[in-house]
């Protein structure tokens, strides 16, 4: 979506950074980390949130995404945080999947 911020980035917009990247996501460091690591994974097509995906091997492939993310940062311990609507916090309405890890200020 044009207005979207996350689609931006993932178009190149402001020049973010890559963390990881496959053909399904891209995982980048959030603007405002919440942990010593704080990487948002993100899929390449836009879903307002995890109630409007209903394509079950992309969510197989970004819980994936998350593992692949985690090897590479060499995270052994992590957690992850999915925020579906605005009452729980989701300010970004471009489905993403939180990975945080070490001092997790949430
Ligand atoms: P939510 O609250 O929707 O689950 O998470 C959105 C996250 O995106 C927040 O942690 C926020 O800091 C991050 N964020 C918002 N805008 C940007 C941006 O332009 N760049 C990056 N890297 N992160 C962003
Ligand atoms: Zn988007």
């Amino acid at each position: 979506m044009s207005d979207c911020v996350f689609c931006k980035i993932i178009n190149g917009d402001f020049g973010t950074e890559f963390v990881y990247e496959n053909e399904y996501a891209v995982a980048f460091n959030d603007i405002e980390p919440k942990a010593d690591t704080h990487v948002l994974v993100v899929p390449k097509k836009h879903v307002d949130s995890l109630s409007e995906l209903n394509d079950e091997v992309l969510l197989g492939k970004l819980m994936m995404t998350v593992r692949e993310v985690a090897k590479k940062l060499n995270l052994k311990s992590y957690r992850t945080v999915i925020n579906t609507g605005a009452e729980v916090g989701q300010t970004v309405f471009h489905l993403h999947i939180h990975i945080l890890a070490g001092d997790i200020k949430l």
